[in-house]
């Protein structure tokens, strides 16, 4: 089985700082892969490496579907397929959802037929998009700014959803309902990396993880086991 996305020891510096020592990892088909780690562990860095959005990395290779893509321009990332969805979410305030929402089906040559139909798709997903349709994007809940992030990185129509942070200072009940999305957004077969500071949140719906310290990888298991790792739980979901 081919990987969707393969990263091999790749170095990423801000500047004189350097931000990422060499790492790899993988997600293959279908599967959602966690990227855990603490504050300034590198897992921004690494989702912007992806996209192109920085340039900055000194050594090692990206590949999406077997293609090299670091050096390639960050639109074209995009176009090729891989949906980037920020940390605090980074919405059109002045644009009404709808419009939100279309601004994610931008770079495609789609014909309006098949955006009609992710669109409905998207608001099946989040009926409550559907309701405020008209509304402008900054008077959303902070919680439904998720969803139309979410839903503006659907209308791409991507084929690797990059998540960051997406439970940031949402109320749980909120969060498990995102959670709900990712997990059913997944079930469609859309490969997902998820960078979340709720580990608990995270493994709960991913296949495997990545534990990254200071800009290195350092483990790697399969999410059943990583949720029973004493280490993990010490460091990273504060129970003794
Ligand atoms: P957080 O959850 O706090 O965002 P993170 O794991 O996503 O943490 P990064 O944001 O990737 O971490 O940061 C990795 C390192 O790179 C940190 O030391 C950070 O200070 C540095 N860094 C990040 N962005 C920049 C930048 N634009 N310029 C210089 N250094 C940066």
């Amino acid at each position: 089985m081919e990987n969707i996305l393969e990263i091999k020891d790749l170095h990423f510096q801000y500047g004189e700082i350097v931000a990422l020592h060499g790492i790899s990892l993988s997600i293959g088909e279908g599967e959602i892969v966690t990227l855990l780690g603490g504050n300034g562990a590198g897992k921004t860095t690494t989702l912007t490496a992806i996209s192109g959005l920085y340039k900055g990395i000194t050594a090692g290779e990206i590949y999406f579907m077997g293609e090299k893509i670091n050096g390639t321009a960050p639109h074209k990332i995009a176009g090729m397929g891989i949906a980037h969805c920020f940390e605090g979410r980074r919405i059109f305030s002045q644009l009404s959802v709808k419009e939100n929402l279309m601004m994610g089906a931008y770079l495609r040559s789609a014909k309006s037929k098949e955006v009609a139909d992710d669109l409905e798709y998207v608001f099946d997903l989040f009926p409550r998009l559907k309701e405020r349709e008209k509304q402008a994007g900054g008077t959303l809940s902070g919680g439904e700014q998720q969803m139309l992030a979410l839903g503006r990185a659907l209308m791409q129509k991507p084929k690797l959803l990059m998540l960051d942070e997406p439970s940031l200072g949402l109320a749980p009940i909120i969060v498990e309902g995102i959670f709900a999305a990712i997990k059913k957004i997944n079930e469609s077969g859309l490969p997902i990396l998820l960078v979340e500071q709720n580990v608990n949140a995270a493994l709960e719906v991913a296949n495997r993880g990545y534990v990254l310290e200071t800009g290195s990888i350092v483990g790697s298991d399969t999410a059943e086991n990583l949720l029973k790792d004493d280490l993990i739980r010490k460091s990273y979901m504060g129970m003794e």
